[in-house]
C-alpha cells in the first residue's frame, strides 16, 4: 500500500480531494509496485461535480461554437507539446510500450483536431417555401451535463474520443476514468485547464460501481458515453436509459482475422503480430482468432511462432525499447494464463507458450509472452470468449464460407480482417462478414477520429456511435422551427387558413 496522496478530482475548475473513505491502489504493471491511490468517489462527490457543471452550463451553451473551438485549438497545441510526457505516464500506469502510448496519444490529439472543425459540422437544415411563405429549419443545441465512463486499456485516447466533441458541442462533461489508470486523465485535465476551459465545464471524478451508479441515476445528467466490457456496457445501457438518459455503450470483442491462401505472407504475418500482440492484446480491436483458409495454415502458424518468439518483452515504465509490455494487473494475468490451461484441457495445442518468458529486471511484473494456440475448434472457449491478452487462437478452415459461418456464430461484432490479393474475396468479405469494422489487408481497422467506431451485436449498445459525425449527433439535440411571414395582402384578407375558429 503506497502512502502517496490520492489522485485528485477536478470539480468547479479546482483540484479537490474526494470525500471518501475508500481507495484503490494504482499499480505499475512492469514491477508490481503500487504507485498511487485512486479515490472511490461517493454519490455526494458526483453530485458536487454535477452541481458545478450545471452552474457552468448556461454561459458555456451561449459561448459561440467558434470560441469553444478556439479552446480546442489551444488544447491541441498544448497536448501536442506535452504528448511525450503524457505517453510516459500512460506507459507507467498501463504497461503499453512507449511507442504504443505515443501513438495512442496521437489518436487522441486527432479527436481534438476533429473537434476544432465542429463549427462547420454544427449546422442544421433549412427548406424555404415548404408551403406558400412557410420555411422550416433545424438547428443544434447541446444536451446539458453529460458524462463519460472509460476502460483501462487506453488511458488517454478513449476519454479523448468523448470530451473534445461533447465540450465543443456546448455540453459540460464529467469524466470517470478507470480507477486502474487515472493519472493520464489527471495530467490531460491540467492541460485542458491551461487551454482555458472555464471552471465547471470539464470535471473528473474517480471510482468504481458506486460512483458509476451515481452518474447513471443522477437526474441532471442527460447522456452517458461508456467504453468497457460487454457485461458492464449492457448494464450501463439498461440502467442509463431506464433513468431517461441517452446512452452509447461500447463493449468487448472477439475479432476474427481471415488469411486467404493468396495473401502476401510477409505483411500478413506483420499485420497479425501487431494485431494480436500489440498493446499486449489489450485492444478492443485486437485480432484474437486467426482463421487460415486452406493449405496456408501450417505456414501461417510456423511464421507466427517464429516472429512471436523473437519479440522482446519487458518493462515499459522507464521507456525501455521493447516490443511488448505487461498486462494490466496480477488478477488479469492469472485470468489470461487460465485460458491457456482451458485450451489445453479442451484439446487445443499451445504452439507458442508465453508462460515460458521471464523478465529479469521485472520479476514481479505482470508479463506473459506472445502466445499462439493452434487447432482451436469453434466450440472451444478460446475461440469464443474475449481473452484480452497476448493470445492468438488459430482455427483452420477449408473455405471462406466456413469463415463467414464462424463470424455468424460470434456474439460480438467489433472488427474483422481479411488478408488477400483477391478483390472478389475482399468485396464479398466487406459485404457479408458479421462485424461493424472491416480491415482489408489492415490488421487493426480502428477508425480514426473522422469516422464512427461502429461495433455491432454485443460490442455496442445504443444507436449513435462514438467518434465522427455520429458523435456530434449524440451530443446534440435538434430543434425544428416552422416560420410563416404574412404578406400584407393576406393580413388584409384575414387569411382563411389562419382565421380563428375555422377548423
Ligand atoms: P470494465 O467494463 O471492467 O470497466 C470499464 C469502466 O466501467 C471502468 O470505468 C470501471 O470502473 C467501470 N465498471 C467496472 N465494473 C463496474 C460495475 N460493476 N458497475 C459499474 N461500473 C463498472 O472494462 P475494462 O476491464 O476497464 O476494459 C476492458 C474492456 O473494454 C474490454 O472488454 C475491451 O474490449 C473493452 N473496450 C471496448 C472498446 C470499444 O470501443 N468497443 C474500446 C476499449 C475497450
Amino acid at each position: 500500500m503506497t502512502t502517496a496522496k490520492p489522485c485528485p478530482c477536478l470539480i468547479g475548475g479546482r483540484w479537490n480531494q474526494a470525500q471518501t473513505e475508500r481507495f484503490d491502489d494504482i499499480w505499475n504493471p512492469s514491477t508490481g509496485e503500487a504507485i498511487g491511490k485512486t479515490p472511490l468517489c461517493t454519490a455526494a462527490d458526483v453530485d458536487h461535480a454535477v452541481q458545478a457543471a450545471k452552474k457552468a452550463f448556461p454561459a458555456w451553451r451561449e459561448t459561440p461554437v467558434t470560441d469553444r473551438a478556439r479552446i480546442m485549438f489551444r488544447f491541441q497545441e498544448i497536448l501536442t507539446r506535452h504528448a511525450d510526457d503524457v505517453a510516459r505516464i500512460c506507459s507507467l500506469e498501463h504497461g503499453k510500450t512507449l511507442a504504443e502510448s505515443r501513438a495512442s496519444v496521437q489518436r487522441g490529439i486527432e479527436m481534438i483536431e476533429f473537434a476544432c472543425g465542429i463549427p462547420s459540422l454544427y449546422t442544421g437544415d433549412i427548406v424555404e417555401n415548404l408551403a406558400p411563405s412557410v420555411d422550416s429549419e433545424t438547428v443544434r443545441h447541446p444536451l446539458g451535463v453529460v458524462a463519460g465512463i472509460t476502460p483501462f486499456n487506453f488511458p488517454a485516447m478513449v476519454p479523448l474520443w468523448m470530451y473534445p466533441v461533447a465540450l465543443t458541442c456546448g455540453n459540460c462533461f464529467i469524466l470517470k476514468p478507470s480507477p486502474r489508470v487515472p493519472l493520464s486523465s489527471v495530467r490531460i485535465g491540467e492541460l485542458l485547464l491551461e487551454a482555458g476551459i472555464p471552471e465547471g465545464v470539464f470535471s473528473i471524478v474517480h471510482g468504481d460501481k458506486e460512483c458509476v451508479d451515481a452518474l447513471l441515476t443522477h437526474p441532471d445528467i442527460r447522456a452517458i458515453s461508456f467504453v468497457g466490457s460487454t457485461k458492464i456496457a449492457k448494464y450501463i445501457y439498461e440502467t442509463g436509459t431506464a433513468h431517461g438518459k441517452r446512452v452509447q455503450a461500447a463493449g468487448g470483442a472477439k475479432n476474427h482475422i481471415i488469411i486467404m491462401p493468396d495473401a502476401d505472407m510477409a505483411p500478413t504475418i506483420g499485420g497479425l503480430i501487431n494485431s494480436a500482440f500489440g498493446c499486449a492484446g489489450e485492444r478492443c480491436m485486437a485480432g484474437s482468432l486467426a482463421i487460415p483458409v486452406g493449405n496456408v495454415a501450417d505456414e501461417v502458424v510456423g511464421r507466427l511462432c517464429e516472429r512471436g518468439q523473437k519479440m522482446k518483452v519487458g518493462r515499459t515504465d522507464r521507456g525501455d525499447d521493447v516490443d511488448m509490455g505487461p498486462v494490466i494487473s496480477r488478477p488479469h494475468l492469472e485470468r489470461v494464463r487460465g485460458y491457456l490451461e482451458i485450451a489445453e484441457k479442451e484439446g487445443a495445442k499451445v504452439a507458442l507458450d508465453g508462460r515460458k518468458i521471464t523478465v529479469a529486471d521485472g520479476p514481479n511484473g505482470y508479463f506473459l509472452g506472445p502466445t499462439v494456440i493452434d487447432h482451436v475448434r469453434p466450440e472451444m472457449r478460446v475461440a469464443k470468449e474475449e481473452i484480452f491478452g497476448p493470445v492468438l487462437a488459430v482455427t483452420r478452415v477449408n473455405s471462406l464460407d466456413e469463415a463467414f459461418e464462424l463470424g455468424q456464430q460470434c456474439e460480438y461484432g467489433n472488427g474483422a480482417v481479411i488478408f488477400t490479393r483477391s478483390g472478389r474475396a475482399a468485396r464479398e468479405f466487406k459485404h457479408r462478414f458479421n462485424a461493424g469494422m472491416i480491415g482489408i489487408n489492415v490488421g487493426v481497422p480502428a477508425p480514426m477520429a473522422w469516422f464512427p467506431f461502429t461495433g455491432w451485436n454485443r460490442s455496442f449498445f445504443g444507436d449513435l456511435h462514438i467518434q465522427g459525425k455520429e458523435g456530434i449527433a449524440f451530443y446534440t439535440q435538434q430543434r425544428m422551427t416552422l416560420t410563416r411571414w404574412f404578406e400584407p395582402a393576406q393580413v388584409d384578407k384575414h387569411d382563411p387558413v389562419w382565421r380563428p375558429g375555422k377548423s
